[in-house]
């Protein structure tokens, strides 16, 4: 069956200033990521901030082009498909509620903007459309007129979700959608998500830097390390027997601090290099506790696994088992 969402090689560089009279650089956001999302599944990518994590989302929501690869859906080139179609079958959750919602705008009007923006329905059918869609993220209808300031974290998350929901979307892009949130709300919102993916038939590909939340719902997982995915892998393998040493580090550091909330990072030695002038060989090499000498001098090869992928010199091949190969 053909994927929902497939990268093929994409790439995303930008020219960067490096200060006055210094030359432009280059900065890849996004190297060279071949992906392949399944309909129905929840798909997780992590890596710490700075990974390029938001910028592969921007890139599925048709945000920003690719400066070289491909994104399909359905099979279909996101360039050959019509972009009001794009935006109506992938649909973005955002992190901070607050800044993506509108505070001049109403909950009733926030939640039909993207019906106005497709021209769809009367404004009575659009009126019945939101009813439902707040119905269905456990909003009560009396909100329909409040504004986002007169709502709680959690229930402006609802809000963003009903909107993301009204125009039927077959994907759901979630950036890091529960790390705004206090951590008691933090859990309603995954099992609303989990319960609206078996209602709506969603399939999910759900950024996030917080491994237990992404042990709890993902079926498939990409850790990202600058730019590049490093190992994709089922959630039982991953999570069960991470094969790369980036990996294994964040495994390690599970219990980490929301970087994005102004928290430290800790648990993986040494800086985030910078992009623009990245280590060479394995970018990870400086930080590995594995790193050998072969490592600075050469990007490792992608080694293939039952199951996925990783990308690391010390990775060894795993033969497909069995009882996968007898039942296909
Ligand atoms: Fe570490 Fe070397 Fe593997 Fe890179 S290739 S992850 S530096 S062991
Ligand atoms: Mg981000």
């Amino acid at each position: 069956t053909v994927p929902v969402l497939e990268l093929r090689n994409v790439t995303k560089t930008y020219r960067v200033g490096q200060g006055f009279m210094k030359p432009k650089a280059t900065l890849t956001a996004v190297g060279g990521v071949s992906l392949t999302v399944a309909r129905g599944e929840v798909h997780a990518l992590v890596g710490e901030s700075g990974s390029g994590k938001s910028t592969l989302a921007k890139l599925l929501l048709g945000l920003i082009a690719p400066s070289s690869g491909e994104i399909r859906i359905d099979g279909v080139p996101i360039g050959e498909t019509d972009r009001r179609e794009v935006a109506r079958r992938i649909q973005p959750v955002f992190q901070d509620p607050y800044s993506s919602l509108n505070p001049r705008k109403s909950v009733a009007d926030l939640v039909a903007l993207p019906l106005v923006a497709h021209g769809i329905g009367s404004s009575a059918e659009r009126q019945a459309k939101v009813a439902e869609m707040l119905d269905a993220v456990g909003l009560p209808r009396r909100v329909i007129d409040a504004y986002p300031n007169q709502l709680s974290g959690g229930q402006r998350q609802r809000v963003a979700i009903a909107r993301a929901l009204v125009m039927r979307p077959d994907v759901l892009i979630c950036d890091e959608p529960t790390s705004a949130l206090d951590v008691s709300v933090q859990a309603q919102i995954l099992n609303l998500l989990m319960d609206l993916k078996r209602e709506f038939r969603l399939t999910y590909f759900f950024i996030s830097h917080n491994l237990a939340v992404v042990e709890h719902l993902a079926d498939r997982v990409a850790v990202m390390y600058l730019g590049r995915i490093v190992e994709e892998r089922g959630r039982e393998g991953l999570f069960g027997a991470p094969a790369h040493p980036y990996s294994r580090a964040l495994l390690d550091s599970v219990l980490t601090p929301d970087p994005d909330l102004g928290m430290p990072e800790a648990g993986i030695s040494g800086a985030f290099p910078n992009p623009i002038d990245p280590p060479s060989g394995c970018t990870f090499h400086p930080r590995c506790p594995r790193a050998f000498e072969r490592c600075s001098r050469e990007a490792p090869a992608s080694v293939a696994f039952a199951d996925g992928f990783a990308t690391c010199h010390l990775a060894v091949p795993v033969p497909t088992p069995i009882s996968a190969s007898v039942s296909g």
